[in-house]
């Protein structure tokens, strides 16, 4: 544990869960002593994701407590190590999903380290000193400077936070498939939530004719008026959907819902591709009829590797993309995981760090 690992020196307050109840409390933890390889962050803002709640809560069976959760964090360097060259202290940086990976499989060696087998993440991983990753819901953080990213000068750290997931979970297999050196190409994004309105700003950043396909009548307004969609599909209205039929290149869904992918497969063009990046717990179904006559293909994909975070983070201060949020105080993390839960947020939560900052927490 890090309590105990010997070079875990430094103190810092942070929040975490104490056990699966998930509830946040106050807490004061040590992380290791900035090594040669490592740049220490002050943290100013920590996005909330999905993934937070199932780790507070075990819901994936895989959490150790206390649990400092957090991924989508950005802040200030005030240290760095004797052998990094690429950041300076005052830099703005960001720390996503990933903590530590093997350094040396296939998937490290061709900069994507999301899929190393022995990739750990920020939170209840093992990093390579043995010790427990703790998150971003805390001042600082310790972080090895390959899983490090620059944040671009025109982007504030607080609507650019949600971008080290969210923002990189739907431009992962944008980058994957092309999707931005195809302008005019058609792209369906499932689900207008924290990664949905992201996939729409890059859609319409890269050119794409992007329409929107949600269970809500009342997205509509604002995924045409506010988020600049070309079109938008009630996926409940059986007509609408049938308009739809073989309309598109290109689907992202976002939806952690258990939902049916066959209305979805359907809307794509012979040969589309729908990429999973939403996590129901459930199997989800998927009929071949839509699979076959179509010769479509459904693929996942998790964030992305450190390069293409790093190219994304550079995209986005180009064409000034960040995420639509709500800035929360540390003290109203509970209220927040509350509403999170219930997606009652636009679009993402960001935690407000450094306003606890001379607080007694
Ligand atoms: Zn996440
Ligand atoms: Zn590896």
């Amino acid at each position: 544990m890090a309590q105990t690992t010997p070079n875990h020196t430094q103190t810092v307050p942070g929040w975490a869960a104490m056990d699966s109840s998930g509830k946040m409390h106050p807490f004061v933890f040590k992380r290791r002593e900035n090594g040669v390889d490592d740049v220490t962050i002050k943290i100013l803002y920590c996005g909330m994701c999905h993934s937070d709640i199932h780790y507070a809560k075990n819901e994936w069976g895989i959490s150790v407590y206390p649990l400092v959760p957090g991924h989508e964090i950005t802040g200030i360097v005030t240290q760095v190590g004797s052998n990094v060259g690429k950041f300076k202290v005052g830099d703005r940086v960001g720390v996503g999903f990933i903590a530590a990976s093997c350094l040396t499989c296939e998937f490290c060696e061709d900069d994507q380290e999301q899929y190393c087998e022995q990739m750990q993440s920020n939170c209840s991983s093992v990093f390579w000193d043995g010790s427990i990753t703790y998150g971003g819901y805390s001042r600082m953080m310790v972080a090895n400077n390959r899983y490090v990213v620059h944040i671009p000068d025109s982007l504030p750290l607080d609507s650019a936070a949600p971008l080290l997931c969210a923002g990189i979970s739907v431009f992962g297999p944008m980058k994957q498939h092309n999707m931005m050196e195809v302008p005019g190409k058609k792209l369906g994004v499932v689900g207008l939530g924290g990664l949905g309105h992201i996939a729409v700003k890059f859609g319409k950043a890269f050119g794409l004719h992007v329409t929107v396909i949600s269970t809500s009548p009342s997205k509509e307004r604002e995924a045409r008026e506010v988020l600049g969609a070309d079109n938008f599909l009630l996926s409940t209205n059986s007509e609408h959907m049938k308009e739809g039929i073989r309309t598109l290149d290109y689907i992202i869904d976002t939806v952690s819902a258990n939902h049916s992918l066959g209305p979805m497969l359907m809307l794509l063009k012979v040969r589309g591709i729908l990429t999973i990046v939403g996590a129901p717990e459930k199997p989800m179904e998927l009929p071949s009829f839509p699979l076959i006559f179509g010769n479509r293909t459904v693929s996942g994909s998790i964030i992305g590797g450190m390069k293409e975070t790093q190219e994304m983070m550079d995209i986005c201060g180009k064409h000034n993309i960040t995420c639509d949020i709500e800035l929360v105080k540390p003290e109203k993390i509970n209220e927040a995981f509350d509403r999170l839960a219930r997606n009652d947020v636009r679009y993402r939560f960001v935690i407000d760090i450094a306003a606890s900052e001379g607080s007694k927490m």
